[in-house]
């Protein structure tokens, strides 16, 4: 999919091409070609890196979590969201590699949940993750869809309670204590986000954020309310709690803007 729109300029690569891709189940089937399901997809991406190999040009697949700030990779998504714009946009034979490409990319899509079922059945080991979230279930991928990396690695943190906070960092050994600075309690995940007055002011912030998007400042909905989603994380952030996300460039967190797959709907 990528590699459609790569071809024109990857001819004149000299060093050859490096290509991040964000989805396995991509890969995977570009590895094993024989695999009965997309045969069409696969024919034309491995027809494209033969032809380019023709002349020299080498490239090389690599994975990523996400396709987020990789260049090539916007400029392949900017076109599939133009070309679904246009009148007609799908039927025309200069798009027919994105039509196409957008029909890889659901097959695909579906696969790796099919995948995911496969695996979380089998799983054993993730009990914390698992006592949150029972299975995979439409609703728990909508909860998760169009965020930006750093905002979904925060509520993983979250909704895992494996998170840089004194409560969960002296259970593992790596503080003394989990009480929490203002000394009214121990540093929970719950403490920071509702109690803690160390935190009042970001929490009016997340507040007024949450009310905005319809929603409140309660136990039961911060979590698992997808409006709730990017005020949490970003309140997190605001706190100062988690070293890694100190630097955290600000366009990193929120919401990814929706592509055709995405379902979530914001307000
Ligand atoms: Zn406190």
């Amino acid at each position: 999919m990528v590699l459609e729109s790569t071809e024109s300029w990857a001819k004149q690569a000299k060093n050859g091409v490096v290509i991040f891709v964000d989805s396995q189940a991509a890969l995977k089937a570009l590895r094993r070609p024989r695999m009965p399901s997309g045969q069409v997809y696969l024919a034309g991406c491995l027809g494209l890196i033969q032809r380019l190999a023709g002349r020299c040009v080498r490239i090389e697949l690599r994975w990523i979590p996400a396709h987020q700030g990789v260049i090539g990779n916007e400029i392949v998504d900017q076109h599939a969201k133009q070309a679904a714009q246009e009148p007609d946009g799908l039927q025309n034979p200069r798009n027919r590699g994105i039509c196409l490409a957008a029909a890889a990319k659901r097959r695909i899509r579906r696969e790796a949940k099919l995948e995911w079922d496969r695996t979380w059945a089998k799983e054993t080991t993730s009990r914390p993750t698992r006592r949150l979230i029972e299975a995979p279930t439409k609703k728990t991928l909508e909860y998760w869809s169009g965020l930006c990396k750093a905002t979904t690695s925060i509520l993983m943190q979250l909704r895992t309670g494996r998170i840089g906070l004194g409560a969960y960092l002296n259970r593992i050994n790596r503080r003394e204590t989990a009480r929490c600075g203002c000394d009214l309690g121990n540093q929970t995940m719950i403490h920071v986000l509702l109690e803690c007055p160390l935190h009042q002011d970001e929490r009016d912030w997340m507040r007024s954020a949450l009310s905005d998007k319809g929603t409140t400042l309660s136990r039961d909905e911060l979590l698992t309310r997808p409006e709730a989603r990017t005020a949490v994380a970003e309140f997190m952030v605001k706190t100062g709690l988690l070293g890694q996300f100190q630097t955290v460039d600000p366009t990193a967190l929120g919401e990814e803007e929706n592509d055709e797959g995405a379902e979530i709907k914001t307000p």
